[in-house]
């Protein structure tokens, strides 16, 4: 039986009905998160920018709007956002020296669809820069550690909003996931990580790392608040024509106790060498534990795993080198001293703007899409792409969802990987297939390592089919936290 999750850490559903019944305000709920993050933020770094009076502007128009009799199905809750979404009026930088300064002149749709249900906006998190990276590390600005144990990563890139939820120092947080940044963090830090399906929530507003690859989710204390963010964020938007229009299911009313019914798949390819015995084990354990709650388990294969790394790189570079091209200094953020030609002026804000990670997924990006080389690996990746694709629809014709580990390994110590690329994209290898097969996952935590260190168990799921993750997450999650049966 797993040590039981998160049961210290503040939910949204708790606060929510503690509001409800008039227990306590959102004021003294946001000062409750704005005082965790002054106590404890200064030795974790998970915050880039708080704003404490803003944010309790935020919290008292929440109470006046409860006190009028009007609900919001998340009125006065905190919730800490990753500093690549563009809320209204805050610094939007994604940890990045390039966009110094730079403030969000609107909402992202995700970000809206929250404030009109109530949501309280207090903080913006630390990330990898753009988004590329596994550690926090690529950040422009600070160093985040990992709540569980300081000498270590919190993982990335939405490390900042994963140890913040860890460490009580925000209730929700919303993350981006291009190849597996929710859940990796989420893994590392010992929290919830929901990676919804390519198109279920807008990325309008989102500053585009991989146009194809990327989503937004959430991290969060347990699966219900995964799946309460999730019912207010999904659904079609005008605003970004990738969003899927297909109806948004009750997510909630999927949370149950048991699997039974149920059929779930284990990937051969995912527990093969290079997999840390100090991770299979809590995996394997959780999997037997799904098995105990009514569900069928099967090992089945996604024969063109060995492929994923090499083609996320290639795609995933190819994108951010065209996306990334806005930033030249002249309408967002920090433009290099002024020169006497705009070539020179180009050259020089992208020199000094663009960290080391960015400069090298930029240029490679380029390189792979360049002419002579396009076919080579482009086309390639895309074409590898659709047999990765079609591995998991093969796999979903026989099972609900897949359980699988989130990262190879336990979170790194500080600069172990830093230096070394290929250790960091390598273990990317469990998570980028979801991003390139558009499909859902989302890491839960289960148990730890000798050295308590928390481990993820990761549950993949068809696109679109966020309720069966969730179910299974939560009856996982339920049972884990379970005292075991006394004798
Ligand atoms: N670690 C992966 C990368 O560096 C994934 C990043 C992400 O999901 N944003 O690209």
């Amino acid at each position: 039986m797993a040590e039981p999750v998160n049961r210290a850490l503040p939910t949204a559903h708790a606060a929510l009905a503690r509001l409800r019944r008039g227990e306590c305000s959102s004021e003294e709920l946001v000062r409750d998160v704005l005082g965790r993050i002054r106590a404890t933020d200064g030795g974790i770094g998970a915050y880039l920018w708080v704003d404490e009076e803003d944010a309790l502007g935020q919290a008292r128009a929440a109470d006046a709007r409860r006190a009028a009799g009007n609900e919001g199905r998340l009125l006065g809750v905190p919730v800490a956002v990753k500093d690549v979404l563009n809320v209204r009026g805050q610094p939007c930088t994604c940890a990045s020296r390039i966009l110094r300064g730079y403030v969000a002149p609107y909402d992202a749709t995700a970000v809206a669809r929250l404030r009109a249900e109530g949501a309280v906006f207090a903080g913006r998190t630390n990330m990898d820069e753009f988004a590329m990276g596994s550690t926090t590390e690529n950040s422009a600005v600070q160093v985040t550690r990992n709540p569980r144990d300081p000498e270590r990563v919190p993982g990335g890139s939405s490390g900042g909003a994963a140890a913040c939820v860890a460490a009580g120092e925000a209730v929700v947080a919303l993350g981006t996931d291009t190849g597996g940044s929710i859940r990796q963090p989420a893994a590392f830090c010992g929290c919830v990580g929901l990676k919804p399906s390519y198109g279920r929530v807008s990325r309008y507003g989102l500053t585009a790392f991989a146009s194809s690859l990327d989503q937004i989710g959430t991290l969060s204390a347990d699966v219900r608040d995964a799946a309460l963010m999730l019912q207010v964020m999904a659904g079609a938007d005008c605003m970004d024509s990738t969003c899927l229009d297909a109806p948004v299911p009750d997510y909630g009313a999927a949370l149950r106790d048991d699997l039974r019914g149920m059929k779930l798949g284990i990937p051969r390819e995912y527990f093969v060498g290079g997999l840390a015995p100090e991770v299979e084990t809590p995996v394997r354990a959780a999997i037997e534990q799904c098995r105990a709650l009514g569900a069928e388990v099967a090992e089945l294969s996604l024969p063109h795993t060995e492929y994923a790394i090499a083609t996320y790189y290639v795609i995933a570079a190819a994108e951010a080198s065209a996306n990334l091209a806005r930033f030249d200094g002249v309408r967002y953020g920090r433009r290099a001293r002024a020169e006497s030609d705009p070539m020179t002026m180009y050259c020089r804000t992208r020199a000094e703007g663009f960290g080391a990670e960015v400069k090298r997924r930029v240029i490679l990006g380029t390189y792979v899409l360049s002419s002579g080389y396009y076919d080579a690996y482009y086309l390639t990746a895309q074409r590898v792409r659709t047999l990765i694709r079609r591995d998991f629809e093969k796999a979903f014709a026989h099972c609900d969802a897949l359980l699988a580990p989130v990262a190879p390994s336990l979170p790194w110590r500080l600069g172990e990987a830093a230096d070394d690329p290929l250790k960091m994209y390598l273990g990317d290898i469990y998570t980028v297939t979801a991003n390139l097969a558009g499909i859902c996952g989302m890491s839960v935590p289960c148990g730890s390592s000798a050295d308590g260190l928390p481990v993820g168990l990761q549950i993949l799921g068809p696109a679109l089919g966020e309720e069966k993750v969730l179910r299974v997450g939560h009856a996982y999650e339920a049972s884990a936290s379970r005292p075991a049966a006394g004798p």
